[in-house]
């Protein structure tokens, strides 16, 4: 930024020299690189002291990528050859700051974006964080749709004696052993959780509110989600949901029995309707055959010592693993923007939510289709960008900037 950064008060001002990108997770580090790779400067503004907090702050250790890795690189830059199918976290945190590195990406840390509006008068985005004023004519939000832990309301829950934890904070079931644990959700957190706790002879009671499709993670030896993914290339979706539900019903059995009721629609067809993942089958529903884990209807209050459930059982218990997701955070920092629903998801659906609107808005990574989908993104908005790059001779000395800058500050 150098000369062009003026103080104001103790607020800086600074004209950025290409787009700001708000979020230092995997999405904001691919189109970084994606606009480096077209010799477009960029500025990451992440609000953590590190890239990628998910990952390095917010998930368990034995968590590893849930989709083989060949879905899960970055554009411009494939995994080491020695990583293996299923790449533990923390290979994949050592990929990330290797891209970081290889790319030349330096983010701004510590730099929490609190508000982020367009001045029409001007024509550019003003990015407030708590020391600076950033401004640019591009903004991309790569700040992810599991920014924020949801905690819901639970009845009685302030009653409770033990530890109430989401599972962003959960890091392993050796700090629940030989405890009766209440692990409230049935996705592929609570899933992994309960089994992580099962391994450190804890007593995992997960809470089934809601239907939920399980797959298993392979069927002979494929992964469920590249056959998916290749059926989709020639048959109609509704198809390939009965195929997969055929091919789990023959390799895990009736989930329905197991009190794990499936969606009436399928699992391609409801993802991409609400979002909502199938569960991959990584150990656990073996663990709740084998009675180790035991599966509970939706609760109806916590008590002091546990919890009293909709078909009238009543358990005690030591802890509760709140598995009940992550939201977007757009809204409380994107201002007068109608572009974005109330949950933060753009508007414009999946393929063509990258970019929205026509004053230089773009989003990474809010496809539901996880990092897939970041990469695919990450490409058209370079793309987009570097169109109307080539086109402005250096945007840095036009008399535009200088003008705005000092109109803005
Ligand atoms: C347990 C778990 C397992 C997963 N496994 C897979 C998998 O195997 N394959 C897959 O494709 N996807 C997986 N996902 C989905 C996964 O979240 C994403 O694919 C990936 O992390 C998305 O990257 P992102 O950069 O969009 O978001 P994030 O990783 O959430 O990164 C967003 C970044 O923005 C920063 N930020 C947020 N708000 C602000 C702000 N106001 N100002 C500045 N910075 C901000 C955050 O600190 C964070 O570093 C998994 C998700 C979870 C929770």
């Amino acid at each position: 930024m150098g000369k062009e950064d003026e103080a104001v008060g103790v607020m800086k001002c600074s004209w950025v020299h290409g787009p700001i990108i708000v979020g230092g997770g995997p999405s904001g580090l691919a189109v970084a690189a994606c606009l480096s790779d077209k010799g477009i400067p960029s500025l990451v503004l992440e609000k953590s002291d590190r890239i990628a907090s998910l990952w390095q702050y917010r998930s368990y250790d034995r968590l590893n990528l849930h989709l083989p890795k060949q879905f899960c690189e970055l554009p411009l830059m494939s995994f080491p050859k020695h990583f293996p199918k299923y790449p533990t976290k923390h290979q994949f945190i050592s990929y990330l700051e290797s891209y970081a590195s290889n790319f030349e990406i330096k983010p701004k840390f510590n730099q929490s974006v609190l508000s982020a509006e367009f001045d029409s008068g001007s024509g550019v985005w003003r990015v407030r964080t708590t020391d600076t004023e950033y401004i640019s004519k591009w903004l991309i939000s790569a700040t992810g749709e599991n920014a924020e832990p949801v905690i819901p309301e639970i009845s009685g829950v302030e009653k409770f004696h033990g530890a109430v934890i989401h599972t962003s904070v959960y890091k392993s079931g050796s700090d629940f052993k030989n405890q009766k644990v209440l692990v409230v959700g049935c996705g592929n957190s609570g899933m992994e959780v309960s089994l992580d706790l099962c391994s450190h002879n804890a007593s995992p009671h997960m809470v089934v509110r809601n239907t939920v499709h399980v797959l298993p993670r392979e069927m002979c030896g494929i992964s469920t989600f590249g056959i998916a993914m290749s059926l989709m290339k020639w048959l109609p979706l509704r198809i390939v949901d009965k195929v997969l539900l055929l091919a789990a019903y023959f390799s895990l059995g009736n989930t329905e029995q197991l009190g794990l009721h499936r969606p009436k629609i399928g699992p391609i067809e409801l993802k991409n309707a609400t979002g909502k993942t199938p569960v991959l089958d990584v150990g656990a529903l073996s663990r709740i055959k084998s009675g180790h884990i035991k599966v509970m209807a939706g609760v109806r209050e916590i008590t002091r010592k546990g919890a009293k459930f909709i078909d009238g059982q009543e358990k005690e218990f030591d802890s509760i693993i709140l598995a009940t997701g992550y939201k977007s955070n757009v809204p409380s920092w994107l201002k007068n923007c109608d572009l974005f629903t109330e949950e933060g998801m753009p508007r414009t659906p999946f393929p063509n939510g990258w970019k929205l609107g026509a004053n230089g808005l773009y989003t990474v990574g809010f496809t539901r289709r996880g990092l897939l989908g970041t990469a695919s993104d990450a490409v058209k908005i370079a793309s987009d960008i570097g169109e109307k790059w080539r086109t402005m001779k250096d945007p840095r000395n036009s008399c535009n900037s200088q003008i705005i800058l000092r109109r803005a500050c």
